[in-house]
């Protein structure tokens, strides 16, 4: 019996799960395990809705994996013991594997400053996006301040600003807004923060944050009620713990296969990895992360087939950005990410965002009905270098 055990049912976590599950569908020696803190699927891509008081559909990880062999364990994963191969789960359970694929994803780095960890909210899971929801509705609340001016917090500051005109929202942060799009993108994405009423504070240094404002780097004070950070990115300090070889910010470092360099035996796909391409470091998004998720579980069929895993190649090919749940801009991107001239504003772009952000679970039920699309399916828009 090959044990396959699969940290982490995000994006990633579930597309190697469901596809190592269709693709073993026939033998009897593969026992595939998927852990996850919940039973719900969480969209991130969605958790910026959530934040400003919109239901979400309810997605099951369980009814997804109804009839496929694969067993759901929901639970925290509190231990990697990478020489006995086991798992601890809420420190208690302890699972064996034969491969591990660790899809634990990331979440914004609240440590980087001072006070943002005690004193902002994050969009780092459903509950935490809810918690953000019920201030944001509470009516002492009138100024909203969000950290972080990457795609995330456009996002969200964009969406707080629709569904609650009555706030303030003023967006922070070091690089202007929308600042890798293509020029045309990009004043599309100003205007439409504007037209919001978002306040744009680009070109500063977040300094601390205290229970009433943010204080900049050189000791100016910006009042809000709420604070949310969406700045960097930190992952689970477990791989390093394990002794995996990880970077500077813990993700696990992968070979060309996505094996971790230090330990072959166990696969690192999503935001929780560090993963190298012709043009660079990918960095943590859904698009790229679905198919590492994809490349992992056919290289575990390759390797229980006797053959060798094949390098994963993936290059981008979109950058799309919702700005409130009426207006979007999508930049068509080269695989490096860099902007191509080709864009969609508007109604059209609305459209495109909606179609990719509900994409993933019809895609994850497609994909157990018809297996062999895994192999050609999400590899990004071309080969790459
Ligand atoms: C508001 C927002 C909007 C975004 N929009 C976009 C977008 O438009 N396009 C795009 O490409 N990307 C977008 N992203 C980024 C995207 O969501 C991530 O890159 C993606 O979710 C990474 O997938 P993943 O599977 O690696 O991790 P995740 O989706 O984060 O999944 C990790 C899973 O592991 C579980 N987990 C973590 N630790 C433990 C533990 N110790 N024990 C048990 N379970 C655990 C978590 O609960 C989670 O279910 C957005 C992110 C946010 C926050």
């Amino acid at each position: 019996m090959h044990r396959i055990v699969i940290l982490g049912a995000g994006y990633a976590g579930v597309m190697s799960a469901v596809i190592t599950a269709a693709r073993t569908k026939r033998r009897d020696d593969v026992r595939i395990t998927l852990v996850n803190a919940t039973e719900r699927f969480t969209e991130r891509l969605r958790l910026h809705q959530t934040a400003s008081g919109q239901e979400v559909a309810d997605l099951r990880i369980p009814e997804l994996l109804k009839d496929t062999g694969v067993e759901f364990v929901r639970g925290w994963v509190t231990g990697i013991d990478a020489a006995a191969h086991t798992v601890r789960v809420d420190d208690e359970q302890v699972l064996e594997y034969d491969t591990l694929v660790y899809a634990l994803g990331g979440v914004a780095d609240t440590a980087a400053v001072p006070g943002a960890d005690d004193h902002a909210h994050t969009l780092n899971s459903r509950r935490e996006a809810e918690l953000l929801a019920r201030r944001l509705a509470d009516a002492g609340t009138r100024t909203v301040a969000v950290c972080g001016s990457g795609l995330t917090g456009v996002e969200a500051a964009a969406e707080i600003a629709e569904q609650h005109p009555e706030l303030g929202v003023v967006l922070l942060g070091r690089q202007e807004p929308g600042a890798t799009l293509g020029v045309k993108a990009k004043a599309y994405l100003d205007a439409s923060l504007e037209r919001l009423g978002v306040e744009v504070r680009s070109g500063v240094e977040i300094g601390k944050v205290l229970p009433d404002s943010v204080e900049l780097v050189g000791g100016e004070s910006v009042a809000a009620d709420v604070v949310l950070w969406t700045s960097g990115v930190r992952v689970s300090p477990l791989a390093a713990a394990a002794g995996l070889e990880v970077d500077g910010n813990g993700r696990i470092v992968t070979d060309a296969a996505l094996r971790s360099v230090s330990h072959p035996e166990i696969y690192a796909v999503g935001d929780a990895a560090l993963i190298r391409q012709g043009y660079g470091v990918l960095h943590g998004t859904c698009q790229s992360g679905m198919p590492t998720g994809v490349h992992a579980a056919e290289s575990i069929v390759r390797e229980l087939r006797g053959k060798r895993p094949k390098p994963f190649r993936f290059g981008y090919y979109h950058t799309p950005v919702s700005l409130g749940r009426h207006d979007a801009v999508v930049q068509f991107t080269r695989p490096d990410s860099s902007p191509r001239s080709f864009l969609l504003t508007g109604r059209r772009a609305v459209w495109y965002k909606e179609t990719v952000t509900s994409s993933p679970w019809p895609t994850y039920r497609r994909l157990m009905s018809m297996p062999g699309m895994g192999s050609v399916w999400p590899r990004g828009g071309r080969f790459t270098r």
